[in-house]
């Protein structure tokens, strides 16, 4: 009973919430909205950009980062718009939820769903792991498919301060994350235990794919096999 009465003081709480503070699309402020359809139809691609070393030798990103695109990531990611952890959480899933994906993921024994790793100061300044509830999400939705899929943060950046998508070159971010990325200790005896296992990596933006290779070899440096990556959004990278 008291559970049902916090539920609905919370709703009338958000419902007076959006009333006194009415949300906009988190991709062009369109009124009440968190993403709205002509922007959630921006992230409705499959984009796909070559990542060596992986079973499928590519990941898939949804949307180019750019435009109302980057302003809805920009929303979520650091002005902590955490509602669009849902449509997001969908996008993605949209992404590795398919045929040819699953048939394949099924004849693994385990699949981890595991984000590219922020900084702790990045993770203290947005007051979470915002990869996280997008990659609980995809576990799920793989689970429904059949695949024994379990989200974990088994990265973790040493050594560097935030990762910044603003770094100019492909290059220099390539040299900024090389070597700071790495399977955790306490999930590296685990995951040594476990044969039968796939990673899939998951990521908010994708620019010189720098990051994504990064987690790949720290992976490959255990023998544990990365299937793919999934990112919301990819943003070619303008230098080399
Ligand atoms: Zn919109």
């Amino acid at each position: 009973m008291i559970e049902e009465m916090r539920a609905v003081c919370k709703d009338m709480a958000h419902a007076m919430g959006l009333v006194l503070f009415p949300r906009g699309c988190a991709g062009c402020g369109e009124p009440h909205e968190v993403l709205c359809v002509k922007c959630a139809r921006l992230f409705s691609k499959r984009y796909t950009f070559a990542l060596a070393g992986t079973v499928l030798g590519e990941g898939f990103a949804s949307a180019r980062y750019e435009g109302a695109v980057r302003h809805a990531i920009l929303a979520w990611k650091d002005h902590g718009d955490e509602e669009c952890d849902g449509p997001f959480a969908d996008i993605m899933a949209t992404l590795l939820c398919r045929d040819e994906c699953l048939a394949r993921l099924r004849g693994y024994g385990h699949v981890l769903v595991v984000p590219t790793p922020s900084s702790p100061r990045s993770v203290r300044a947005r007051g979470r792991d915002h990869m996280m509830p997008l990659a609980r999400s995809l576990a799920r939705a793989l689970r429904e498919q059949g695949v024994d899929a379990k989200a974990c943060g088994a990265l973790e950046m040493r050594g560097m301060h935030g990762k910044s998508v603003q770094t100019r070159s492909a290059r220099q971010r390539s040299r900024r994350v090389a070597g700071h990325i790495d399977v955790s200790k306490r999930m590296r005896t685990a995951l040594l235990e476990r044969r039968d296992l796939a990673v899939i990596i998951v990521d908010d933006i994708v620019t010189s794919g720098a990051t994504m290779r990064a987690c790949v070899q720290a992976f490959r440096n255990i023998e544990v096999p990365v299937f793919g990556a999934a990112s919301l959004a990819y943003a070619p990278a303008t230098g080399t």
